[in-house]
């Protein structure tokens, strides 16, 4: 266009191809507000989409440490962006410096979405539908089910929450029972918390339909770590969603899987939360397997 300049910016996913975003002065900007995040797949998810259906939009990493929150959430109004995703260790404070949250991210406590609209931020938990979505793309139909998720933080309430939607029974273990038995205080007295422990593990999964870790035991770089005990025999019979999608099969999806049970990475989950915050804030259909494939080559690098 003529009168304009563009600032040509190549992201290269592995050298395989070149994919030119032109930033202008109507490029609307997006971003993802955390600490640390370098290691984040967002970016390469979201521009991705957004190339793939030519929008002048850009996504950029916000790295914002602990105590700049206020600042950071108020400068994004300033600065004129339409929205921002929130990752750990924001999802929760970020309420607090929002004009309205919807109601399921204050039933789940937690925001990982801001959309800006005319001038308000207002806060949105995409990480409950993202599970759900990526748990019914496996097959699996929660209704009447049994689950027992193993821990008690923010993605621990998503997850709960999305369950309780879909109509499962749930039972909480972690680590901390306090922590547990708020969670199951917030959400309904019907479901039901203990202490992890090998005993709890072994009693509450034999009459279990689905086991999901929604701790971060397992992640790269310790990824010989799993919360399932060595010497007790895993139930073959569990589907076992694993939260975290680094690396793409965990140690506890080995072991599910070596017995027989049906396994899901967190990758699926990555990318439909990611999905339902790009149509929260284009309001166009997200392309899943453009996010999909940006996710998996951005995760390869
Ligand atoms: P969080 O709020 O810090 O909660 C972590 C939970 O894990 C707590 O319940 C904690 O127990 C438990 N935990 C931590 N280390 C443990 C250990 N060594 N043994 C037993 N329990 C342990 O974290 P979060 O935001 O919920 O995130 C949890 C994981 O989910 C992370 O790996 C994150 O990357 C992943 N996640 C994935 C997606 C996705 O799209 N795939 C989305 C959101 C989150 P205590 O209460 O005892 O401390």
């Amino acid at each position: 266009m003529p009168g304009q300049t563009f600032a040509r910016l190549a992201v290269d996913f592995e050298g395989e191809q070149d994919m030119p975003l032109n930033i202008n002065g109507q490029t609307k900007l997006v971003g993802l507000i955390g600490y640390p995040i370098e290691h984040s797949l967002s970016p390469a998810m979201h521009n991705s989409a957004f190339a793939a259906l030519n929008l002048n939009w850009c996504y950029v990493p916000l790295p914002v440490p602990p105590g700049r929150l206020k600042e950071a959430v108020v400068g994004l109004r300033a600065l004129s962006f339409v929205g921002a995703n929130v990752t750990v260790p924001h999802k929760e404070a970020v309420m607090s410096y929002l004009d309205h949250v919807a109601p399921e991210a204050q039933a789940i406590g937690a925001v990982n979405t801001i959309v800006v609209r005319e001038g308000q931020g207002i806060g949105y938990n995409t990480d409950w539908l993202g599970f759900l979505t990526a748990l019914g793309e496996s097959g699996f139909d929660s209704q009447g089910k049994q689950a027992v998720v193993l821990g008690a933080g923010g993605a621990a309430r998503a997850v709960v929450y999305a369950l309780a939607q879909a109509g499962a029974q749930v039972t909480v273990l972690n680590r901390t029972p306090a922590r547990a038995q708020a969670l199951i205080q917030d959400f309904s007295l019907l479901f039901s918390s203990l202490p992890l422990s090998l005993q709890t593990l072994e009693k509450q999964t034999a009459e279990a339909h689905l086991l999901v870790n929604a701790t971060p035991v397992g992640i790269w770089p310790e990824v010989d770590k799993s919360l399932w005990p060595e010497n007790l025999a895993f139930p073959g019979h569990l589907c076992v969603f694993d939260l975290v999608y680094n690396p793409h099969e965990t140690k506890l999806l080995q072991q599910a899987r070596r017995a027989g049970a049906k396994v899901i990475g967190g990758l699926g989950m990555l990318v439909h939360q990611g999905a339902a915050a790009f149509e929260l804030w284009t309001g166009e259909k997200a392309p899943v397997e453009t996010m999909y494939e940006a996710a998996r080559k951005a995760l390869r690098r």
